[in-house]
């Protein structure tokens, strides 16, 4: 039987219980179908003189995990420089925030090559091999390199931009290029798919493209939009346990009458934090009834706190939230609710289904699982309503969300009130809508759609 073997940024085990994400569940699920082995960073930076590069080896029923450390060097040249100060911003849309040296792209093409060596020492004939995400785009250019002929796919979990800003990085040539070393090629939305076409055709001017098929630097890639998901039916019952009630009677008490409205999100300069909170803002100034009569619940832990341009944005929300407090607050009520920590997943659905409304605005997203979340977690006969920005994959599924233009803070403003007014017949069709998007996009479809593409190709293996 063939394995198959994921390889990440960051390996998360499965058998993490009830507190592992979506992604890691349904990898484990393919993982564990046929055995297979997850291979990536465990997380850790260190420095052994001796052994500068060791891996760890863990077996958990039919999956092994195969984890190595960064070096200081790696972790700030790979993952910090290249990935996170180039490619994220850039791929974000974000070129005012990228920064770019030649130190960093050698070094983040040296951790591929070093992973890729990894591989091919473990790689059997009808292996099928997954590689996830920004971080690691030219690992199979690296294990052709070896010699591999496997079939090998790559989803990119974030957004391609087209050509006219993927013209500023500095390494795009190498990268699209890279990206022909893979059979099958996956994003989250149509709009990706085609920048990566019109990005390939400025570069090749004999580039064939025949339905799912690219044809370019001599090879013949599936390029195709995936739309990722949730584990929909797990958060749902998720934010129905007596645990979860709990917390929403808490929050109800907590509440009175007032209605509360909720927004989740890494503290990412992407997620468009900063715009949502002047939009909350507007909402008091332009519907002053809100005034004691809405809370705002803003959730944003802390990400790649050794990035720069992470340290500033949490710099501005904590001055943002505070002079929205003192403005409006009163005695007895708080407009916005700023926590700046992790929640178990348990907690977050039920967050979710206490509150009114979502706002998830960002600014530029790949997908937006919270939107799904959101969407999963609402009692259907009383849901609650999202505000999703037009730039989240997720809008070019949800058309029943409230779509907004982040950037536009009068617009976001009406269309909170809009939810927050919305009759319950309107919220209740809409809400049926979504939740077929959720199940139809579900996260174990997702993973069958795309490794069914995948092993079409084990056939064309040789031996
Ligand atoms: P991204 O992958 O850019 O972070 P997504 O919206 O696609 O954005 O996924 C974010 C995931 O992180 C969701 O599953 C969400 O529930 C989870 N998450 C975000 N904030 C928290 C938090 N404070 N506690 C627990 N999980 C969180």
């Amino acid at each position: 039987m063939s394995r198959l073997i994921v390889v990440s940024n960051r390996v998360q085990d499965p058998a993490a219980g009830p507190g592992a994400g979506g992604l890691a569940v349904a990898l484990g699920e393919a993982l564990e179908a046929n055995g297979g082995v997850w291979i990536g960073w465990d997380g850790r930076v260190e420095q052994d003189p001796l052994h500068p590069v060791s891996w760890n080896e863990h077996r958990s029923g039919n999956l092994t995990l195969l984890t190595t450390s960064l070096t200081p060097e790696e972790h700030e040249g790979y993952y910090l420089g290249f990935a996170n100060r180039v490619l994220w911003p850039a791929f974000h849309y974000r070129l005012d925030l990228v920064d770019y040296t030649t130190d960093h792209s050698r070094v983040y093409g040296a951790v591929n090559r070093r992973l890729a060596m990894k591989i091919a020492s473990i790689l059997r004939p009808d292996d099928r091999i997954w590689i996830h995400d920004y971080h690691l785009i030219p690992l199979a250019a690296e294990l052709r390199a070896t010699g591999c002929g496997n079939p090998i796919g790559y989803f990119q979990h974030i957004p391609l931009p087209p050509p006219s800003i993927l013209a500023a990085v500095p390494e795009v040539n190498w990268l699209v290029r890279a990206l022909f070393a893979y059979d099958v090629v996956g994003f989250q939305t149509e709009t990706d798919r085609l920048h990566l076409i019109q990005q390939v055709q400025q570069l090749e001017s004999e580039t064939e493209s025949d339905g799912e098929y690219v044809t370019a630097f001599g090879r013949s890639t599936r390029v195709k939009s995936y739309p990722i998901g949730i584990d929909a039916d797990r958060f749902t019952a998720m934010a129905r346990t007596p645990n979860a009630e709990e917390i929403i009677n808490r929050i109800r008490q907590r509440n009175l009458n007032r209605s509360q409205v909720i927004g989740v999100d890494r503290m990412d300069y992407s997620k468009g934090l900063p715009e949502r909170m002047e939009s909350v803002r507007r909402l008091f100034e332009l519907y002053p009834e809100n005034r004691g009569a809405m809370t705002f619940m803003q959730i944003a832990p802390t990400s790649r706190g050794a990035v720069d341009a992470y340290v500033d944005l949490h710099e501005r929300l904590d001055s943002l939230s505070g002079e929205i407090n003192s403005k409006f607050s009163d005695f007895d009520w708080t407009p916005i609710r700023y926590i700046n920590r992790q929640f178990p997943r348990e907690t977050l659905a039920a967050l979710y289904r206490a509150s009114r409304a979502a706002l998830i605005t960002p600014l530029r997203d790949g997908m937006n699982l919270v939107a799904h979340e959101y969407v999963a977690a609402q009692d259907p006969d009383d849901p609650g309503m999202p505000v999703l920005s037009r730039f989240a994959g997720a809008a070019e599924y949800m058309d029943e969300a409230l779509l907004i233009n982040p950037y536009n803070i009068d617009q976001t403003a009406i269309a909170l009130q809009t939810a927050l007014q919305m009759p319950l017949k309107e919220r209740k069709r809409r809400h049926k809508a979504l939740m077929k998007v959720v199940h139809d996009l579900d996260v174990s479809r997702w993973s069958s759609r795309f490794l069914n593409d995948l092993s079409q190709l084990l056939r064309a293996v040789p031996g």
